[in-house]
Parts: C-alpha cells; structure tokens; sequence
C-alpha cells in the first residue's frame, strides 16, 4: 500500500506501526524484511532520532538494537536512563540495502511518519544521532563543530550528536559522545524550567493583583 500522507498525520501511534508495516513509498521497503517504526513511551521527555535500521534492526523491527545499540544503551546508563524512558526512532524506516546511507527521496517518503511521531512523542528534548536527523535542524552543520550544542526550536530543545557507530569505527570520538550525553540531563533541566516559566506567564493574573 502506497502511503497516504493525511492518513498518516491523523493516525495514533498503533496506526503508523501498521501504515510503517505496509509502507511502499519509496524503494526501501522491497529489500527490507520488515519496518522499524520506533519505540518508546507516549509522551516522553527524550527522543532520540537516529539514521535507519541496520541488519539486526531490520530482522527483529525494533531500532538500536545492533553494536550501535549497544553503546546507545550504555550511554544512557550514564544518565541514569534506561531505554525504556525515551522514545527511539530513525530518520527512514526501512533498512537501505547493504546499510548504505539513505537517499534524499527515501527520507522525503519517510517524513510524514517522523513529523507525526514528533508530535505524539511530544518531546522536550530531541537527540538527533548522526548527520541525516541533524540535516533537519541544522541544514549546513558540521558535526564536528556543532556537537553537543543545543538550540530551541518551537519550545523543544534539539541537540546534534554524533551517531554511537561513528563511535564504534573512531575511538577517539568515544569521549566526545560520552561527554555530549554528560550534558543532556542539565539541558533537559533548563527546558523544563523555562516551560514553567512560560506556562505560569499563561496562567490568567489572581484577582488581587489586578487592584494595583
Ligand atoms: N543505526 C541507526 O541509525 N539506527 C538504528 O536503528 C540502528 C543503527
């Protein structure tokens, strides 16, 4: 079934595990075993946005779970989190044959079900792992310069990671993916300060402080 994009933007989280299932809208789906939709609690403070399922991803239809996976998991111990407490999916959710990167047409056929999944996630804190998630943020950025850096975007916080793969190829990146995550919780901890702030700004004035 080819995918109709309102029927996606409408759908719930059951629904897009299903349209994901039977998506045909770009190529992907015909080499892959199945769809990787994503996983996580609904909402969640912690998505992660990482490339596309990899060989062991595609077998089981569950994303992260690989040698990148791995390190993910351990990076979230780090935190003090488990995966069960953020929400992980990828930029396509079919495999590319060969793990080859995705094209620029497969990811715009894969767009819908991200922008929707953003949205039920409701994130605060987007994690975008690896160059294709950070490219929708951060059109131009260089990883090597912007790592770590977060920025606000419509009230969430959005911070460029490099992917715990390029970790496992490069030694050397290993510290600098682990001090990134180091900075997550504080991150996370101004959003949520600044969300108050703004949500307590909202709150109509109490009745005595309009006689002044
Ligand atoms: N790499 C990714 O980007 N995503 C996965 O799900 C697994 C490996």
């Amino acid at each position: 079934m080819s995918m109709n994009p309102a029927q996606v933007a409408g759908a719930d989280v059951a629904e897009l595990r299903q349209l994901v299932a039977t998506c045909t809208a770009c190529e992907l789906c015909r080499g892959a075993k199945m769809g990787v939709p994503g996983e996580g609690p609904l909402p969640t403070e912690i998505m992660f946005i990482g490339e596309a399922p990899g060989f062991h991803e595609d077998q089981q239809g569950t994303p992260f779970i690989g040698a990148a996976g791995q390190f993910l998991n351990e990076l979230l111990g780090k935190i003090g989190l488990d995966r069960s407490d953020v929400y992980i999916t990828n930029v396509v959710k079919h495999r590319p044959p060969g793990n080859r990167d995705p094209l620029p047409d497969e990811m715009a056929a894969c767009r819908p079900y991200l922008d929707r999944q953003i949205e039920l996630v409701d994130p605060k804190m987007i994690v975008t792992l690896g160059r294709f998630s950070m490219a929708r943020w951060f059109p131009g950025g260089r990883i090597s310069q912007i790592h770590g850096q977060p920025k606000t975007v419509d009230g969430r916080i959005i911070v460029p990671m490099y992917h715990p793969a390029a970790a496992l190829h490069q030694a050397a990146l290993k510290a600098t993916i682990e001090a990134d995550f180091l900075k997550l919780p504080r991150y996370l901890a101004d959003m949520r300060q600044l969300l108050q702030v703004e949500e307590a700004a909202e709150k109509p004035q109490p009745e005595q402080a309009r006689l002044f």
